[in-house]
């Protein structure tokens, strides 16, 4: 991972889970990274954390369902770094979970909104700042769920899969301009997410036992290798790191 050094990185949903850890991770590395997510207190907390491991890291409030937000946050990386190399659309939800005839279309709508919409909002801000410097990568958070469908998470799907295309789309359009796009599908992992899905009770998932999951510093692990050389040949597609031959590229147990 030693190309990551010098490199500046914007992580979004850093406050927790996966992206906290692929904060973490990515200063390991020796890469600048700004925190984004709406709880400030938290991020601020992680990126304390990283500043005092020696690392470089800023927080900013930003809700990605937002586009002037989003906008700001890649300024705002500019400003503080003169760079960005990396995004990692990772800020997502999977709240309320309901079949759909008894889900909320207020609700249904705020899914679509942050993790959907949210991922198109950041590569809409990002790209532009790529092209000129010549060079950028993209990782967006994908899932299973992007191709396959469960109970209660129709919003989750959908958004999952639409999240896949834009992957595609935009590797598809840039990917010959230095660009590159990919998706991780990083099976599941110990989160804040897992725990509302088990308390929904609703699917084969949420019967899981907590103990297959992966931690959260596999999945950033994951997300570090995907912003490397190694991993070029899987722009424009979603890189999934359930299967044993995905762990073994990435360096981790099988
Ligand atoms: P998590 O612990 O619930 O963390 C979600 C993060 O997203 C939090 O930092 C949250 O911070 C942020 N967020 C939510 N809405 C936001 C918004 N509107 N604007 C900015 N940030 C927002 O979940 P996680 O498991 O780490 O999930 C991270 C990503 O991995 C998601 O895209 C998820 O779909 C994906 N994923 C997770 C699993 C799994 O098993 N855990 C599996 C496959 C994919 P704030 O609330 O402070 O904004």
């Amino acid at each position: 991972m030693q190309e990551l050094k010098g490199r500046a990185a914007i992580v979004t949903g850093a406050s927790r889970g996966i992206g906290a850890a692929t904060a973490q991770e990515l200063a390991g590395h020796g890469v600048a990274v700004l925190l984004a997510a709406r709880s400030l207190g938290e991020i601020e907390a992680v990126a304390e954390t990283i500043r005092g491991a020696g690392g470089r890291a800023e927080a900013m409030a930003c809700d990605v369902s937002r586009y002037a937000d989003v906008a700001a946050m890649v300024d705002r990386c500019r400003t503080a770094f003169g760079q960005l190399d990396i995004l990692i659309n990772n800020a997502g939800v999977i709240d309320p979970i309901a079949r759909l005839a008894d889900s909320d279309p207020d609700h249904w709508d705020q899914v679509v909104d942050i993790n959907l919409k949210g991922v198109y909002h950041g590569l809409r801000a990002a790209i532009p700042v790529m092209l000129e410097q010549g060079s950028g990568t993209i990782v967006n958070i994908s899932s299973g769920a992007a191709t396959s469908a469960l109970e209660g998470w129709s919003h989750y799907c959908s958004t999952k899969a639409a999240v896949l295309s834009l992957t595609r789309c935009a590797h598809k359009e840039y990917g010959d301009q230095g660009i590159r796009v990919v998706g991780l599908s990083p099976g599941t992992v110990a989160t804040h997410m897992q725990v509302a899905i088990k308390a929904s009770g609703i699917n084969p998932v949420s019967q899981l036992d907590p103990s297959v999951h992966i931690p959260p510093e596999w999945a950033a692990r994951a997300v570090a290798w995907l912003c490397t050389e190694d991993a070029a040949e899987f722009a424009g597609t979603d890189f999934a790191l359930k299967s044993d031959e995905g762990r073994r590229r990435v360096g981790l147990p099988t």
